[in-house]
């Protein structure tokens, strides 16, 4: 197929089949398209939709999400995980603000220079809600060239990237660019799936490389394995008589910066230190189950400790810790194994107490 042909199989295929109804193709503004494309970017759009509508009921514009309160933010965010995209939305938002008089650049390489702005989603903010000609390589793209060309090498490696992009930006038309990178992406969603792709429904079949050498699956090619290295934390989790738990805010760099979490120590008699700091008398002790959290470089083993303690409600002296109720949560930032931790601690101290040790 000539790139005229792929693009024009491509928008007939959009004009039957593509998506036109989802929240963020309404109302199409450089804020709400780029909201989106920062939560799809590690995270499926049935998830995504109600996160999006909660955010944009919140935050409604690049100003309002410029002026909230980095825990409003978090919080919104909790339970989309890498929270590195949050953070950076709001550094974006008051750059857009402060430097570009409240709108987005008309421009993908000023847009690439925006935190958290890769080339890809610069190509979609440009092109679906600004009607520019720019290419997208996400990673459902990503497959569908790669199965079109049946592309050899991990799309990691720099220079099966280059080759990637530069099809991509041949095969971008110069019409109907909206159209035409929604339902890219739409193509990868929906029919170019990863591991059961439906080649006989799709408007490229006629030209795909990886369906007439019967290798769909064989592309994108992985990436090559290894290991990733184990670590283990305990996790207490201290309960008073009030049902709530002692959480601290992580410094704003790091893991899971910002977000607020329970303690972690090495072994549990560096907990007596801990209970002192806060003025606690430690009481009843239970274990939880072993919750296992996958990093994107190791894997966390976190040993949770239910223990009841006595001496504290309300408020804690220092800035970085509070008291989470647990029956009337605030809104804060929470690292997404740390809120499953609090459910099952709060499950357990519903139960009421145990023998212990
Ligand atoms: S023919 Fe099959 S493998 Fe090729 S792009 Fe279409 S769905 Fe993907």
């Amino acid at each position: 197929m000539s790139p005229t042909q792929f693009s024009t199989a491509v928008l007939d295929w959009y004009d039957r089949h593509g998506r036109k109804d989802l929240p963020w193709q309404q109302g199409i503004s450089p804020y709400r398209v780029w909201v989106s494309e920062i939560m799809l970017q590690q995270t499926q759009v049935s998830t995504v939709l109600g996160y999006f509508d909660r955010f944009m009921t919140a935050l409604p514009s690049v100003q309002a999400l410029a002026e909230a309160p980095e825990d409003e933010v978090l919080h919104l965010w909790t339970g989309l995980g890498y929270y590195t995209r949050a953070r950076n939305l709001q550094k974006t938002a008051r750059i857009v603000m402060a430097e570009h008089g409240g709108e987005f650049p008309r421009d993908v390489e000023a847009l690439t220079a925006l935190p958290g702005i890769g080339r890809s989603t610069a190509g979609a903010i440009a092109s679906l809600s600004m009607g520019l000609r720019a290419p997208i390589l996400d990673g459902n793209v990503k497959r569908v060239l790669a199965r079109y060309v049946a592309q050899e090498g991990y799309p990691g490696e720099p220079q099966v990237a280059r080759q990637l992009w530069a099809l991509a930006e041949r095969l971008t038309p110069e019409q109907r660019v909206n159209h035409y990178t929604q339902a890219m992406m739409d193509l990868g969603a929906t029919l170019c799936t990863r591991s059961k792709p439906s080649c006989l429904l799709c408007p490229l079949q006629s030209g795909c490389q990886a369906h007439s050498l019967g290798l769909e699956i064989r592309y994108p090619v992985a990436k090559p394995r290894k290991t990733l290295p184990q670590k283990r934390t305990l996790m207490p989790i201290l309960a008073n008589s009030a049902g709530e738990i002692l959480l601290y805010r992580r410094p704003s760099s790091g893991l899971w910066g910002g977000l607020w979490s329970l303690p972690e120590l090495d072994r549990l008699e560096a907990l007596e230190p801990l209970a002192q700091r806060h003025a606690l008398h430690l009481g009843e002790r239970q274990t939880l189950a072993e919750l296992t959290h996958t990093f994107s470089h190791f894997q966390l083993a976190i040993e949770p400790w239910l223990i009841r303690v006595e001496g504290a409600a309300g408020a804690v002296a220092e800035a970085d810790w509070l008291w989470y109720n647990l029956a009337t949560p605030p809104r804060l930032g929470l690292a997404a194994p740390v809120k499953k931790l609090l459910k099952r601690a709060a499950d357990a101290l519903n139960a009421g107490p145990t023998t212990g040790e």
